[in-house]
């Protein structure tokens, strides 16, 4: 029997493991609820080893990719931290090839994301390009020539935390003004909120009139039906987007951005505010070829097959 490349992705909710098949196609899935930021950390560990064997449903394993909502060290083998884990330091890829028995390999969810949309998705063809995964915050990766981008510490691409306003809004980081802050799943929901205050909005009634229950799928709903609030939240938060980009595509010059993460669900109505903004914002619009920016492929499995990806290559 021959050997299976299992794909892991590992968040701050939710553990999803999947079998990858070398064209990129995931064949059998598992799973699992993440075990939270409070427990210790083998039991969060347990948890991945479980979704690994009940995805590769008893065939050997040639290796395992690990795809994790944190920061891995630019060699791959520790994870330094991770906001929605209880890992500092941990060398999780040694602790997993020991309790698997094979080849394990381990990045960052985004830049696993990023290899995932070169190779199988939205970024195929392309020799650079920007992924920009919005979900509760901004993730991001950058692919230069064809290689993901780690930086000295393995922390590039960590776009949310670049300050857009001066003193603008207080950010989870401790600083102010980081543009995940205006453009993110949690930005959509605190702008929707702000402008349920100035006009009447179906959240009213999704929420039962209770701010604090309105949620990212919420405001996506109620943009569809209709709703002003919620299609005016979008399209700040998507003109956001672009501004931020803008700022990226100065810097890195890429052929290419592609938006995933939960919130690019909305497609175009995020997408097409940020074009604009884009456009608008971007140094030497006019000169050159303003790169487009397109929603990823892969959906919410694009970590967990850019992890395969990783753990099917020769070792860093
Ligand atoms: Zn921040």
């Amino acid at each position: 029997m021959t050997g299976v490349v299992v794909g892991v992705d590992i968040g701050g909710t939710k553990v999803l493991a999947g079998v990858v098949e070398p064209d990129g196609t995931v064949s059998r899935t598992a799973l699992r609820t993440t075990p939270g930021r409070r427990v210790v950390t083998s039991h969060v560990e347990d948890a991945l080893v479980e979704a690994v064997l009940e995805a590769a449903d008893g065939r050997p394993l040639e290796a395992v990719g690990v795809a994790a909502a944190g920061f891995v060290d630019s060699a791959g083998e520790r994870v330094r931290f991770a906001p929605h884990l209880p890992w500092q330091d941990e060398p999780l890829r040694d602790l997993l090839e020991a309790r698997l028995g094979c080849r394990v390999a381990l990045d960052n969810d985004a830049n696993c994301a990023a290899r995932a949309e070169a190779h199988h998705g939205a970024a195929r063809g392309a020799s650079s390009a920007l992924m920009i995964t919005m979900g509760t915050g901004i993730g991001g990766a950058v692919l230069l020539d064809g290689v993901v981008l780690r930086g000295a510490n393995g922390m590039a691409g960590e776009f949310g935390h670049m300050q857009v306003v001066p003193d603008g809004r207080a950010c989870e980081c401790g600083r102010s003004g980081c543009w995940e802050q205006y453009s993110s799943g949690n930005a959509l929901v605190r702008t929707a909120r702000a402008l349920m205050a100035e006009q009447p909005s179906v959240l009213q009634e999704m929420s039962d009139g209770n701010l604090d229950r309105v949620t990212g799928p919420m405001v996506t709903a109620a943009a569809e039906q209709g709703d002003l609030v919620a299609r005016r939240a979008f399209a700040s938060v998507g003109d956001w987007l672009g501004v931020g980009t803008a700022n990226l595509v100065a810097a890195l010059d890429p052929a290419l951005v592609v938006v995933g993460g939960g919130v690019s669900a909305a497609g175009d109505r995020l997408l097409e505010p940020a074009r604009a903004a884009l456009q608008r914002t971007l140094v030497g619009a006019a000169h050159r070829i303003v790169p487009d920016l397109v929603a990823g492929r892969l959906g919410p499995g694009s970590g967990m097959v850019g992890a395969a990806l990783l753990a099917g290559q020769p070792r860093r």
